[in-house]
């Protein structure tokens, strides 16, 4: 269920106003485990923030419980958008807010095709003001950007698309809606280097256009050579336990996970200004 008005949400367009989504010592369960302990995370429009992490720590976790996913129960703590918390919304009122996932594994959804799949989301969203034709000319030159093929969009959501090609239509999706924070989990995973560079690519032209606040899960520095953070945060066991600069994300490749194992959690874009100020 959660998949699905997660694909059928809507967004409206932004404006020039900064948007700040504060995720408030968070504590989250799922079937009796506690995933998410005391997570703390503040990103505004034009930031860029990376989270890095061993499998099973609860990145895609956090994005699920960001978005709505009611399988996750919030234990503890809050998620504000523009300070007000989001908990009690519904996945599609906070797509509605401005806030888009771009999912790790993408569905398929067999007979709706991609086209028809955008415009019941961007007509939904745009309501008295959508405009076919505009519509149409926007998916392709975007399609174009995105290197798609011009039967693509004819056929089913995700019918038959490659890993790559998944990935690719998730960001087509967040162009056409145009979100205010845009979550990226393991975006680059499935993607080969030509679509790799063309996605990290888009995603900051978009970003640049747009001024939103992207949060981007990955594990390797691959994707941020086209994506550049703002602050890169290491998450281990459902919490962040260092913040830095992007200089993190080589020490990470180079040394793994194992020595923040037991740090105590860092949290807050000041204290990673601090940090920052202090490297
Ligand atoms: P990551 O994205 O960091 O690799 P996940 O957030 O996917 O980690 O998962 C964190 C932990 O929570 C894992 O142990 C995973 O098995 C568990 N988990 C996540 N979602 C569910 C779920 N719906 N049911 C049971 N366990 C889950
Ligand atoms: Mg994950």
């Amino acid at each position: 269920m959660f998949i699905f008005n997660l694909i059928f949400s809507i967004i409206k367009y932004g404006d020039d106003s900064v948007n700040t989504l504060k995720i408030i010592d968070l504590k989250v369960q799922v079937e009796d485990k506690v995933i998410l302990d005391g997570f703390n995370l503040e990103i505004k429009s034009g930031e860029t923030h990376v989270i890095m992490g061993p499998n099973g720590t609860g990145k895609s976790t956090l994005s699920k419980v960001i978005m709505g996913d009611t399988k996750y129960k919030i234990l503890q703590g809050d998620i504000l958008f523009n300070d007000e918390s989001i908990l009690s919304m519904t996945t599609d009122k906070r797509a509605r807010l401005g806030l888009f996932l771009t999912m790790q594994s993408p569905i398929t959804v067999e007979g709706v095709s991609n086209a028809e799949f955008l415009r019941v989301a961007v007509q939904g969203k745009e309501q008295k003001n959508f405009k076919l034709l505009q519509f149409v000319k926007d998916v392709e030159s975007t399609s174009l950007k995105l290197n798609f093929s011009k039967d693509f969009i004819h056929r089913g959501l995700n019918e038959g698309f490659s890993g790559g090609e998944r990935k690719k239509n998730e960001i087509l999706q967040m162009y056409m809606l145009k979100p205010k924070i845009v979550i990226l989990d393991e975006i680059d995973s499935g993607l080969d280097v030509d679509s790799l560079k063309i996605v990290g690519e888009n995603v900051t032209e978009y970003k640049n256009k747009e001024n939103c606040g992207l949060l981007v899960i990955t594990h390797y520095q691959r994707l941020l050579d086209y994506i550049k953070p703002d602050f890169v945060h290491i998450m281990m066991n459902g919490k962040i336990v260092k913040s830095g600069s992007s200089s993190l994300v080589k020490y990470i490749e180079d040394n793994g996970y194992s020595e923040f194992e037991e740090k105590k959690q860092i949290t807050g874009t000041c204290i990673v200004k601090d940090f920052l100020e202090n490297e």
